[in-house]
């Protein structure tokens, strides 16, 4: 059984296809979805050999070695370009994942499905999703063992695309479905800003302070008028 969490990034994936899992860890995802027959063959990318081992040893445990291929390398790398239609990247840092997408551009023919879970910087992928052209077409956002998560699925639109920077921040589809995940999140990271914003209004008045202020005083605005 998956996770809630790689449930929502599953639930994304297009029935069918061939899917990539990079930094597939115990390759828990692509052994569920082959294993399921939602997807037809599947590839596990992991860079560390620790992890890559275990999505070895658990690709044999299920039978899977004919549908699973797994491979060690950096990203995109491991893919021939084409060669899947569905690639999730899941459970690291947004930054990161931007720079996956970002060093593996030549391996996209934008053709692919998208799913992308960011446990932190989510405005980092947005970011690089609207910059090289992808639609954010599908997000969740939930709460698993007191932990908010938030998933993100895109299509190529093959032009630059606009979001707001609300949007950026908190996301086109989450922003219009508002849930109870997604009110939690933004009450907190408004209130961790608040008490940012009140130590810098307490500390001597420089130009970097006024800037910072001004920069939290900004995103509490836009997150409350969301
Ligand atoms: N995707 C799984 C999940 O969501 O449960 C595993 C997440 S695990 C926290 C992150 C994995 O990404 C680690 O196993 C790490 O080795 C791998 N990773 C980090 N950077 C990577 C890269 N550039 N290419 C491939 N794998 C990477």
């Amino acid at each position: 059984k998956l996770s809630r969490r790689l449930e929502s990034v599953a639930a994304f994936i297009p029935a069918g296809t061939v899917l990539a899992d990079i930094g597939s860890d115990h390759a828990y995802l692509p052994v569920f979805c082959v294993k399921d027959g939602s997807v037809t063959a599947a590839v596990a990318g992991e860079v560390a050999e620790g992890p890559y081992h275990s999505a070895q040893k658990q690709v044999e445990k299920a039978g899977l070695t004919e549908k699973i291929s797994v491979r060690k390398g950096d990203g995109l790398e491991i893919l021939a370009p084409g060669e899947a239609g569905c690639i999730t990247i899941a459970g690291m840092g947004g930054a990161l994942i931007a720079s996956i997408l970002d060093r593996g551009k030549a391996k996209l023919n934008g053709k692919e499905t998208l799913i992308l879970q960011p446990n932190t910087g989510s405005h980092i992928v947005r970011g690089w999703l609207a910059e090289n052209g992808w639609a954010v077409t599908g997000e969740d956002i939930l709460e698993e063992d007191g932990k908010i998560y938030e998933i993100i699925a895109a299509e190529y639109a093959g032009r630059h695309v606009v979001l707001t920077e609300a949007e950026r921040l908190m996301g086109p589809v989450l922003i219009k479905n508002q849930n109870e995940a997604f009110r939690k999140k933004w009450r907190n990271e408004i209130k961790k800003w608040q008490s940012v914003l009140s130590h810098l209004e307490q500390a001597d008045a420089s130009p970097e302070i006024e800037e910072k202020k001004r920069v939290y005083r900004h995103l509490i605005a836009l997150a409350e008028e969301v």
